[in-house]
């Protein structure tokens, strides 16, 4: 029993790999139409917390990731400017996926695309890289899409997860304002020096945050988080010249980790933004997800975790029921809407305590939300 026969997926991200692996892999044919021309992300790493583990281990990827990531128990809070980077507080990571899953895992980006890509092939995932749709236009019993490559094709249902600025998104003529948090993120991926083993932070000094989270045996992504500003004039050596000198006030295992920061490949600055489109996220047979309909800054590090739970979620409906309707997506929306908004605000209240300097009650946020991620999607 499936609503959906045929389904195309805009988008091989997060949301888009694991919405067509948990498609394919109930007999649904899909098609993925990826915009680059291979498995690319960023080269830099992300957090994946419980309740991201939680849809890994649905997506069959979860050993696979195990492999290649690395498991936090906690978080170390480290003090500025001190020599000896004293800590100040640890605490454990909440294990909102279940108690027999890792609390936290971080990961490099392409490994991570790599995997769900891989899995998406086997699962049966006809991937269309470097196309995306130039039309859509839809009937009461399917969409007739016109490829950039002068393809077409029609389908059931097609899946908008094109990220931030979805195209899909602008093709619905959706009007949705991406506004700037007024926080910028530098980060840089760097060998993890053998006694970083959890997530550390410094809140404070020239930096709002400065942290780094082991991303592998080998390997660590490290952020400093400073006033959303222009950035784009900077060569290469300036950038690794900058990163280094606004890493000056850390010490601890940022000595080891700052000396190590000299090629600028490994360098990228993007600020913070958030957006949430309102009920409900369908027009007719489009649908979108992930960063297409929400994104916030990663203060509490749950976008991919909210794509990848919107995926899940999408997924089982279409799944459990015989046809597919307006109802049907309208009832997507509401099972979602809510949560991700809380994960929103929460990420939103966090920033905003940063920027103005101020000490909120942080403990008490961070575990509403782990409550709520604890909970099914
Ligand atoms: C600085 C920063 C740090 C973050 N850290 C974390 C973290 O630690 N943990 C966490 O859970 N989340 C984190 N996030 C959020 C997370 O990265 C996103 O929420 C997540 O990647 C969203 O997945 P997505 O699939 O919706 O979008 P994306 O990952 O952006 O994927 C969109 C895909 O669509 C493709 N595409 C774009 N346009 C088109 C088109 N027209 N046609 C076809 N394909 C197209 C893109 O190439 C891309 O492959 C962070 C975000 C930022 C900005």
């Amino acid at each position: 029993m499936s609503a959906v026969n045929t389904v195309l997926v805009v988008g091989g991200g997060t949301a888009g790999a694991a919405a067509a692996i948990l498609l394919a892999d109930a007999g649904v044919s899909v098609e993925l139409a990826e915009i680059k021309p291979d498995v690319t992300a960023l080269g830099s790493g992300i957090t994946l917390q419980g309740n991201a583990v939680r849809v890994l281990r649905e997506l069959g990827v979860l050993e696979e990731c195990r492999a290649e990531g690395w498991e936090a128990e906690g978080l170390v809070l480290r003090a500025p400017f001190d020599p000896e980077a004293k800590v100040v507080a640890f605490l454990p990571n909440h294990r909102s996926g279940g108690p027999d899953l890792p609390s936290s895992m971080g990961m490099y980006r392409p490994a991570l695309a790599r995997i769900l890509v891989g899995r998406a092939e086997r699962a049966g995932v006809k991937l269309r890289f470097s196309t995306t749709i130039q039309e859509l236009e839809q009937d009461d019993d399917g969409v007739d899409v016109r490829f950039t490559d002068g393809s077409t094709g029609r389908y059931d249902l097609v899946i908008g997860a094109d990220g931030v600025r979805s195209w899909t998104r602008r093709m619905l003529q959706i009007p949705l304002e991406t506004r700037s948090v007024g926080m910028g993120i530098w980060r840089v991926f760097a060998p993890r020096p053998a006694e970083v083993e959890n997530s550390e932070f410094f809140y404070g000094g020239p930096c709002y945050i400065a942290g780094y989270t082991p991303t592998g045996q080998d390997s660590l992504y490290a952020v400093l988080v400073e006033d959303a500003q222009d950035r784009t004039t900077l060569g290469p050596e300036e950038k690794v010249a900058l990163v280094r000198q606004l890493s000056e006030a850390y010490h601890g295992p940022w000595d080891e980790i700052r000396e190590s920061i000299t090629d600028p490949e490994t360098i990228h600055y993007t600020w913070f933004e958030e957006h949430l489109l309102d009920e409900p996220w369908h027009r007719g047979r489009v649908v979108l997800i992930g960063d297409a309909v929400h994104t916030c800054p990663p203060t509490l590090a749950q976008g991919g975790a909210q794509a990848l739970e919107d995926a899940s979620v999408l997924a089982e409906m279409l799944i459990g029921a015989d046809t597919l309707d307006d109802e049907l997506l309208t009832a997507f929306t509401t099972r979602r809407h809510d949560r991700v908004q809380a994960v929103v605000d929460a990420s939103l209240q966090l920033a905003r305590w940063q920027l103005a300097h101020e000490q909120g009650d942080v403990p008490a946020l961070m575990g509403r939300i782990a409550a709520l991620t604890s909970q099914p999607a």
